[in-house]
């Protein structure tokens, strides 16, 4: 049996009751926290599985933290900015320091027709002229012409966000988490040891082992540091071949990212995928090209083949993933649709397949 919970104050969860559904939770990525997350609230009581030293350090490391659902609509389905409005109003309840600053779309003269089909293929924006571009982001005074401002966006750094979400779920859920433990070989892991109603399956890219279908998209990033440079917003560079952006961190430092490439293996950040996300930084503002670089770092997505994020159901396990390049943009709405399956038998086949014979 599980300890009692101390006494705890009116606005904070009173922890779960001895007879709360047992939830197992593998794999602490934005997928399994937000899960985690979704599930305690619902008066489980969870337990999550992590096979690193801490939480956030796989996929979800890597990630820009772009709370973009208007700009996602210019390449993505329209289920991807459904779950993205909802997850954007998650994200500023659950977390610290989520800049409500919006994004800006800019390309070079010569690539403005790629910013008129950008703006044909999506909504929520302004067109802004050169001056509302040096209003918005005085560093970038005099350089673009034309952009696109998308004023309800934001932004958070993803580290950042999943530690405070992490800490949340230990402090206020009393959420247990085991680290350095393989989920696969749970027995013996759950809460007082006694197993699990319902498994929700977290892994990421790790997951193939079941979901036969799950294919890795490789992301690269870089960090850089500056003292010259200030942006208050993503901001998005359109170019026909190598589309970038660049993400402020606070304290001078700037991640530019991503690349997507067709890959299955992690590797190293290639010369090329270097020289063109500098190439893209430095195009953006020259005051890049003097800036530090901080990190250098590439991960694999995980993706469906139509990069559309789900839920599957086996037995009394959940799979959760998928998510491509909205690990943060989808999670928390996924998440959420998989606490009401679990515990309302609630179907949402927006994002289930179940149907599906192969699996
Ligand atoms: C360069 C780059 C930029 C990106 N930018 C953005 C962005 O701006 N916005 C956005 O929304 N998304 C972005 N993404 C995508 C986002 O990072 C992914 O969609 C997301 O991280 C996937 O989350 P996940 O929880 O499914 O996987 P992961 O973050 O990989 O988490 C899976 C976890 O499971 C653990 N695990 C695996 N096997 C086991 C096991 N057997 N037992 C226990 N634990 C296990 C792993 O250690 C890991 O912690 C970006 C990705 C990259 C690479």
């Amino acid at each position: 049996m599980p300890s009692p919970q101390p006494s705890t104050p009116n606005d904070r969860p009173a922890g779960p009751a001895a007879n709360a559904m047992r939830v197992r939770i593998l794999g602490g990525g934005v997928a399994g926290l937000t899960c985690a997350h979704a599930f305690a609230r619902r008066g489980a009581r969870v337990t999550l599985i992590e096979r690193r030293s801490a939480t956030g350090q796989g996929c979800s490391w890597y990630a820009g933290g772009m709370l973009a659902p208007w700009c996602e609509r210019e390449s993505a389905e329209p289920i991807i900015a459904e779950l993205g409005f909802e997850s954007l109003d998650y994200w500023r309840h659950a977390v610290p320091d989520v800049p409500n600053e919006g994004s800006l779309v800019l390309a070079p003269p010569r690539d403005l027709p790629d910013l008129r089909r950008f703006a044909r293929r999506t909504e929520g924006f302004e067109w802004v002229d050169g001056a509302r571009i040096a209003a918005l982001e005085p560093d970038l005074g005099g350089r673009f012409d034309q952009g696109l401002f998308f004023s309800t966006e934001a932004h958070l750094e993803p580290r950042k966000a999943l530690a405070a979400l992490t800490r949340t779920l230990v402090d206020e859920y009393q959420v247990t988490i085991r680290y350095e433990a393989d989920g696969l070989e749970a027995d013996g892991l759950d809460e007082g040891d006694a197993p699990a109603d319902v498994v929700v399956d977290c892994r990421g890219l790790a997951a193939r082992d079941v979901l036969a279908d799950l294919r890795g998209v490789k992301g690269e990033m870089l960090v850089l540091y500056s003292r010259e440079m200030s942006l208050k917003r993503p901001v998005r560079m359109l170019h026909p071949r190598i589309p970038v952006y660049i993400v402020p961190r606070g304290d001078g430092h700037f991640m530019i990212g991503a690349t997507s490439i067709e890959n299955d293996e992690r590797g190293r950040v290639t010369g090329r995928s270097m020289l063109e996300l500098l190439g893209a930084a430095y195009a953006l503002h020259p005051a890049f090209g003097e800036a530090e670089i901080v990190e250098i770092g590439a991960d694999v997505r995980p993706a469906f083949p139509d990069n559309i994020p789900r839920l599957r159901r086996r037995g009394n396990t959940i799979y959760v993933n998928g998510l491509y390049r909205h690990g943060f943009l989808a999670a928390p709405a996924l998440a959420r649709r998989a606490a009401a399956l679990a515990f309302d038998g609630t179907p949402c086949p927006e994002v289930m397949d179940e149907d599906r014979r192969e699996w």
